[in-house]
């Protein structure tokens, strides 16, 4: 059975834009299919300052506009679609969207992760009346407010250093005795005058008619419980990985999807990067990587599958 395509890649962020730069650079066929709109995690970052070869800040949307450039540049075909299903047969993929269905030799599931919630009492009621994941997106609403930042990871860091700028009164509340942060980031937040931040702290619930008013926090060692006024609450307590297309392919516990070190998964032709694979390290320089790696060995299979083999 012959494909319409060499390469389809799910997901539009680094890792995908860079795997469809890669995929078409080696002159294979390559569509990309992106549900929103391109550019993933990067869209929302407000300061990039740790991608190489840029020495000054960049705006996370310049950075992808960029990309998203260069990869058309190179002969890509990109279409804004909801991807419905996989299934493989006799070595071809058939991608199905509501517009028609796509056959190709491999697949990239570049599906990255979506925001892990608290799951507490107010979360979802309040959430865009003052609870929020997104801090570029709605901070400037919260200008001098009362903020609280939940998590002590790098988005969590990353987020408060930005309120920071907006308000002096930020409370950051983390659930264990140090920040998980890298140890830059994490000293930042610690030196801020603006950042007030409760340890070994739970948000227990998040209160208010219409729009959050105050928060119920608990010791973690008293279980002692104090409701604190609040304007905003911003959510930053890690990622779900988005692997539901990925069919019997081998997870993690943490439902990752588990690749060798040329992306390919437990799926004969079926390649995941960025966000959506176990990584030890989660950085749109390793998602952009993982992308170059996946194209390049998604070229050498379906060299393989014509019978071109040279590895
Ligand atoms: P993360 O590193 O998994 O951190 C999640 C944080 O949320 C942890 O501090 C965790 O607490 C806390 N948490 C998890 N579930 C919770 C719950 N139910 N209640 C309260 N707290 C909870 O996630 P992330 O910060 O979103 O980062 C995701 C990945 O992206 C990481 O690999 C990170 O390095 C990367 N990233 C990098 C940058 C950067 O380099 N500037 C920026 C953003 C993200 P514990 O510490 O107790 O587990």
């Amino acid at each position: 059975m012959n494909a319409d395509r060499d390469l389809v890649i799910i997901g539009g962020g680094a890792a995908g834009l860079t795997a469809a730069q890669y995929g078409a650079r080696a002159n294979l066929k390559v569509l990309l299919i992106e549900e929103m709109a391109t550019g993933g995690q990067a869209l929302i970052i407000d300061d990039l300052e740790n991608y190489p070869g840029f020495p000054e800040p960049i705006k996370g949307f310049q950075f992808v506009e960029r990309m998203e450039k260069q990869t058309i540049r190179f002969g890509t075909e990109i279409k804004l679609s909801t991807v419905t299903g996989i299934s493989r047969t006799n070595n071809v993929f058939t991608v199905e969207t509501p517009e028609g269905n796509y056959t190709t030799y491999t697949v990239i599931l570049a599906t990255g992760a979506k925001h892990r919630h608290l799951e507490i009492p107010g979360e979802k009621e309040l959430a865009g009346r003052g609870v929020s994941y997104c801090a570029t997106c709605d901070g400037p609403f919260f200008k001098n407010r009362r903020i609280l930042v939940a998590g002590g990871g790098d988005a969590a860091c990353d987020e408060a250093m930005f309120l920071s700028k907006l308000t002096d009164k930020l409370t950051m509340v983390h659930r264990r005795d140090r920040l998980r942060a890298q140890k830059a980031l994490a000293e930042r937040v610690e030196r801020n005058k603006n950042i007030e931040i409760r340890f070994s702290t739970k948000v227990i619930e998040i209160k208010g008619t219409g729009k959050v008013e105050s928060v119920v926090l608990e010791k973690a060692d008293t279980s002692e419980r104090t409701e604190v006024p609040m304007d905003a609450v911003f959510i930053f307590v890690g990622s779900i990985p988005q692997a539901a297309l990925a069919l019997d392919a081998v997870k993690d516990e943490g439902g990752y999807l588990v690749t060798n070190d040329r992306m390919e998964t437990s799926v004969p032709g079926l390649y995941a990067v960025g966000d959506v694979r176990a990584t030890p390290f989660r950085q749109l320089v390793v998602a952009a990587s993982d992308g170059a790696i996946a194209a390049h060995c998604a070229s050498q299979y379906i060299d393989i599958l014509r019978g071109e083999a040279y590895i």
